[in-house]
């Protein structure tokens, strides 16, 4: 469908305030019927406090909303749904234990009749699956759906609310690249039949594949709204970061050194079979290959996150007896891991008692935490990697994805490893962390650090390893030494096997 030019929904002069944030100085936003609006800017920008606001969830402190033209009257969670809008947070409100029909029809009982009559409600998600195009059992518990049919259930879930105003906050970040199709098509569908789109992604390709316009936030000011088809990657990345990056990936000087780590035959089940390599000092060895091709299995055995079953590690010439990741980073070794919100962060926690919770054993003396001196060294992480943070207290949970990689990173490089291994680094974080995070990574190479990188995006690839080693099925098939004349169909190419 043609997007009409009255707009379906305006957001005028937006503000929200938090103690020590002004997380929303005045955002414009505007959203016609049939389109995607991709809403972009960098972590902590204040997109996810725009979206709370527009799904009831925060009252802001000023500005307008209209739908139609007319004041919705948002006032709440269910106030916005009966607006006609439906949010899609990263965490979805699926009930496991429920069926996907239950799920959809969840709460709205009593808008249906004096009993619920679920023929007619089976009717009903048979016609809303048809419309998207999908195929999923009804009867199917919800906990036994992949992340991809678990948002398609939330899709659902909203259109049986009517909704017409559609925000997906970051809905591709889990989801493999089938699946990201198989949504973009969901995505083409509603737009088709006039429901208007607002779809949060650090994904820039996604941006120019999906989305009609670009609103741009920064630092919670409305930066600029553009067509997709007038602006190219460089200038949207100028918009996000205030600045010209005259490469997405930082300028080193690599001349890696000694041999430090050596890992030989390294075998588990299936997953890792008979992987050696090596990683001199100074050097970053990116490790890629497709999803499930046993990369994070096989970090995980030099991290002795589980039980090899054959294999040697060697680090500066010294045979390394690893039986746990206790034994690992006493060694020296450390896993950033991919998924931080399970693995590397309290999120119920202050960040500043994040940081001190793997370096007790280091700041501790005589058996009482030195507050004194994690403080200190806490500040320096802070300036030093960039984290933005009013104060040392706020909780982990309520900073942006790339503050929380970088607090997860202060906590290992408090640790004084030899070894980094980390698990796709910038997943899911915006280009400004991303290249803060590349800087690190080339400081520490410098110090004669010995740097295994895994990741998916091949251009972080090309751009920042030295060699490059590509996995499939648990192999390691493929390496790249002339990482500066590679490419990425080459990659791909020894990725698919
Ligand atoms: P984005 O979604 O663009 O990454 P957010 O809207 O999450 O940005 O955050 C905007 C700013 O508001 C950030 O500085 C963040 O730390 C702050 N913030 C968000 N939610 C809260 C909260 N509940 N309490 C305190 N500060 C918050
Ligand atoms: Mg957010």
């Amino acid at each position: 469908m043609i997007a009409t030019d009255a707009p379906l929904l305006e957001m005028r002069g937006i503000e929200k305030s938090f103690p020590g944030v002004r997380a929303l100085d005045g955002i414009d936003l505007n959203l016609r019927a049939g389109e995607v609006l991709a809403l972009l800017g960098e972590n902590g920008a204040g997109k996810s406090t725009l979206i709370k606001v527009l799904g009831g969830a925060y009252r802001p402190d000023a500005g307008e909303i209209r739908i139609d033209g007319i004041d919705p009257q948002i006032h709440s969670p269910t106030s916005s749904s009966r607006a006609g809008v439906a949010v899609i947070y990263q965490e979805f409100n699926l009930i496991p234990a429920l069926t996907v029909r239950e799920n959809i029809f969840l709460g709205q009982e009593k808008s249906t009749a004096w009993f619920i009559h679920s023929r007619d409600e089976h009717r009903r998600a048979r016609e809303l699956f048809d419309r998207l195009d999908i195929s999923i059992d009804l009867q199917t518990p919800c906990r036994e759906l992949s992340i991809a049919q678990q948002q398609v259930v939330e899709i659902a879930k909203a259109l049986s609310l009517n909704a017409r105003i559609i925000v997906m906050d970051e809905p591709s970040a889990t989801l493999t690249s089938n699946e990201v199709e198989r949504l973009f098509r969901v995505v083409k569908e509603l737009t088709s039949q006039g429901v208007g789109i607002i779809y949060i992604s650090h994904r820039l390709e996604e941006i120019f594949e999906i989305a009609d316009r670009v609103c741009v936030l920064r630092d919670g000011r409305h930066v600029d709204t553009q067509r997709v088809a007038d602006i190219d990657r460089a200038r949207l990345i100028e918009m996000m970061v205030g600045r010209k990056l005259e490469s997405e990936f930082p300028e080193r000087d690599s001349s890696p050194g000694k041999q430090r780590l050596v890992i030989e035959h390294l075998s588990r089940g299936q997953k890792v079979k008979d992987v050696s390599f090596s990683v001199r000092a100074g050097e970053v060895l990116a490790i890629t290959g497709l999803v499930g091709a046993g990369r994070s299995e096989m970090v995980r055995l030099i991290f002795g996150a589980d039980r090899r079953e054959s294999g040697s590690i060697e680090l500066d010439g010294k045979t390394l007896d690893i039986r746990s990741p206790r034994d690992a980073i006493r060694a020296g070794i450390c896993l950033l891991t991919e998924d931080r919100k399970t693995q590397g962060l309290v999120l119920r926690h202050s960040v500043r008692d994040n940081f001190g919770l793997p370096n007790l054993t280091r700041l501790s003396r005589f058996g009482w935490i030195r507050g004194g001196t994690e403080r200190e060294e806490f500040a320096g992480y802070v300036k030093s990697l960039k984290i933005k943070i009013p104060n040392h207290q706020q909780l982990a949970g309520n900073l942006s994805g790339g503050n929380q990689q970088k607090i997860v990173l202060a906590k290992w490089l408090a640790r004084h490893c030899e070894v980094l291994i980390f698990d796709e680094p910038t997943r899911g974080i915006d280009v400004g962390a991303k290249y803060e995070i590349y800087l690190l990574l080339n400081r520490l190479a410098a110090q004669g650090k010995a740097i295994i990188m895994i990741s998916s995006e091949l251009p972080e690839v090309l751009g920042m390893a030295d060699r490059i080693l590509v996995m499939h099925e648990g192999r390691i098939i493929g390496e790249i030494n002339d990482v500066a004349s590679a490419t990425q169909e080459q990659i791909m190419q020894l990725a698919i096997g």
